[in-house]
C-alpha cells in the first residue's frame, strides 16, 4: 500500500514514512491510493474474527490492509497491547448501548460507546495505538520524537495518557490557562511523568495555536529539536478509527445483508472521514450523517455546497467545546474522493481558493450531488437549547446520560431515521467531563468512574508561562537532551 497526497504531489509513500509526518510537503493530507475492498466473503471472515477474537484481532485485520511495512506479529502485537479491557473498560472495548424504554421492541437507535479510555473521549481509541506505534517505529529507527501541541481539552489529555512512559517521545502541550473545565485540568496536570510536559499558556486557546505554529515554521528549530505533532490529519489516527465502524455494524447486525446509518459528532471531520473509508472499503453502511454544533461550517457544505471556513470571531464557544471549529481540518480528504481525486482542483479550491476568499462553492458542480446520492452523507446542526432537551429525553426515557457532544449526535440521528436501517451514534465523551451542562440539564452531578474520584485533589504539575514563542522554545530546549 502507498499513499498519495490530496494535492498531487508526485511522492508515494509507506506507512511508516508518513506515521511521524503532519501535512504533505504540498500542503495535501495523505491517503491510500485506492482502498482495499471488503467482499461478502472477507466480510463474514471480518464477523467471524470479531465475535470469536474480538477487538483487537479486528483492528489488525483492518490495519493489515493498509500497513505492509510492520511485520504482521508486530502489528498484531501492537493491537493486542493497545485495546485491552484493563485500558479500554469492557472486553468489548466498543459495546452497543440501544436506547430503548421499557416495555418497547426495538431500540429507536444506538450509542457505540468510544469514551471508556483513559481520558474518557473517543479520541483515546486512535491515540492509544499511535502512542504504541510511535514507540514501536522510534526504536526501530534509533530516533526521538518531541511532540508539540495546543489543546482546549481532549486532544491534548488523550495525547499524554498514550506517550506517557513511552520510550523516545516527549510531550510538550500547551493550553489556555484557567480555560479548560477543572476537570480535564486535574486529568492533564495530575501526569507526573518525566516525559510530560503541561505548560498553561496565559492567553486563550488561539495564542497557543499560534504558538505552535511559529514553532512549527522555524524548520531549523524544528529538525534540530525533532519537533513533531499529534493532529487529527494523521493518517494513522484516522484509520485507527474506522475499525470501530466495522466492529458497531457487527454488533447492530445478523448478516451482511443488513445495512447501518451511523450519526457522528463532528468537529475537524476526523472521526466521520474515518466512516467514509470503512463505506468505501464496502461495509455496508446506509447514511453517514454528519452532527455540528452552532459551529455548522459542515453542515452548511451538505445543505448548499457552500463552504465557509469562519473567522475566530464568528466561532462560538459552545457547550460542545470539542466541536468548536471555524475549519474542518479533515475535510479535504473528503472533497478529493469527491471530486473523483481530482488532485488540481482539490489543490486550487482548499489552497488559493480558501486563502484568498474563504470559501469555495460546489453547488453547480454535478459531483456535489453525490455527496449525498453515492457517498451517502446527510448532516445536522444543534444547539445549546437542543443539547439540553436531548440530554433530558435521554435520561428520561431510557435512564442513560449522555455528554453534550454526543447529545447534538442523538438530536440529529432523530430527525434522519430510516425504518430498518438501524441508526448508530457514536458516543465521543462521556458526561463527567462537561458537568457544568448536565447540571444545568438534569439538575445534578454527573456519575463519576471510580477511577476519576478525588482527582481534583492530586499534585499537578503544570508551568504557566506567558504567551510568548522565544520563551516557550528555551523551555523545550531546556527540556530536550
Ligand atoms: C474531537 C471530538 C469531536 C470531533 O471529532 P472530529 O474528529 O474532530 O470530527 C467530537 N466530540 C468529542 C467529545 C471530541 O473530543
Amino acid at each position: 500500500m502507498r499513499y498519495l497526497s490530496t494535492r498531487g504531489h508526485t511522492d508515494r509513500k509507506q506507512f511508516c514514512e508518513i506515521l511521524l509526518e503532519g501535512l504533505a510537503p504540498d500542503g495535501g493530507l495523505y491517503l491510500p491510493e485506492s482502498y482495499p475492498q471488503i467482499d461478502a466473503a472477507a466480510l463474514t471472515r471480518l464477523r467471524g474474527v470479531w465475535q470469536s477474537q474480538g477487538y483487537a484481532d479486528l483492528a489488525f485485520e483492518v490495519l493489515s490492509l493498509y500497513i505492509d511495512d510492520i511485520p504482521a506479529s508486530d502489528l498484531q502485537a501492537l493491537c493486542r497491547k493497545t485495546y485491552t479491557a484493563e485500558v479500554f473498560g469492557t472486553p468489548e472495548i466498543v459495546p452497543l448501548k440501544p436506547l430503548k424504554a421499557v416495555g418497547q421492541a426495538q431500540p429507536d437507535m444506538y450509542l457505540e460507546a468510544l469514551s471508556n479510555g483513559p481520558t474518557l473521549a473517543f479520541k483515546d481509541m486512535a491515540m492509544q495505538l499511535l502512542g504504541n506505534l510511535f514507540e514501536y517505529e522510534l526504536a526501530r529507527r534509533g530516533e526521538a520524537l518531541n511532540i508539540f501541541g495546543a489543546t482546549s481539552g481532549d486532544t491534548g489529555s488523550a495525547a499524554e495518557y498514550a506517550m506517557r512512559g513511552k520510550k523516545g517521545v516527549r510531550v510538550f502541550m500547551t493550553s489556555p490557562n484557567g480555560r479548560m473545565s477543572p476537570f480535564q485540568q486535574a486529568q492533564m496536570f495530575s501526569l507526573l511523568d518525566e516525559n510530560i510536559h503541561n505548560i498553561a499558556i496565559e492567553g486563550v486557546f488561539d495564542d497557543c495555536q499560534d504558538i505552535v505554529k511559529a514553532v512549527s515554521n522555524d524548520l531549523d528549530f524544528k529538525r534540530k529539536y525533532k519537533i513533531g505533532t499529534v493532529n487529527s490529519i494523521n493518517w494513522a489516527r484516522l484509520l485507527a478509527q474506522v475499525v470501530y465502524y466495522f466492529a458497531g455494524y457487527f454488533q447492530a447486525t445478523q448478516s451482511n445483508e443488513q445495512k447501518v446509518s451511523f450519526t457522528v459528532p463532528s468537529g475537524n471531520f476526523g472521526n466521520v472521514c474515518a466512516g467514509h473509508v470503512a463505506r468505501m472499503m464496502g461495509l455496508p453502511i446506509d447514511r453517514l450523517v454528519v452532527a455540528t454544533n452552532e459551529n455548522d461550517v459542515l453542515d452548511e457544505f451538505f445543505r448548499t455546497g457552500i463552504y465557509r471556513v469562519r473567522g475566530t470571531a464568528d466561532t462560538h464557544e459552545t457547550s460542545s467545546p470539542s466541536m468548536d471549529i471555524s475549519k474542518a481540518s479533515n475535510f479535504e480528504r473528503f472533497v478529493f474522493d469527491l471530486l473523483e481525486r481530482d488532485a488540481a482542483k482539490t489543490k486550487a479550491i482548499f489552497g488559493e481558493g480558501l486563502s484568498t476568499q474563504g470559501f469555495f462553492d460546489l453547488s453547480a458542480d454535478a459531483r456535489f450531488a453525490q455527496a449525498a446520492t453515492t457517498y451517502g452523507f446527510d448532516s445536522g446542526r444543534s444547539t445549546h437549547a437542543d443539547r439540553l432537551k436531548t440530554i433530558q429525553q435521554v435520561f428520561a426515557s431510557y435512564g442513560l446520560m449522555i455528554d453534550t457532544h454526543t447529545a447534538d449526535g442523538v438530536k440529529v440521528a432523530k430527525e434522519h431515521l430510516t425504518p430498518q436501517v438501524p441508526m448508530i451514534v457514536l458516543e465521543t465523551a462521556l458526561p463527567i467531563k462537561f458537568a457544568a451542562t448536565i447540571v444545568e440539564a438534569l439538575g445534578r452531578q454527573p456519575d463519576r468512574p471510580p477511577q476519576f474520584e478525588g482527582i481534583e485533589a492530586l499534585p499537578k504539575r503544570v508551568q504557566v508561562m506567558a504567551a510568548d514563542v522565544d520563551l516557550i522554545k528555551a523551555y523545550i530546549t531546556e527540556h530536550c537532551d
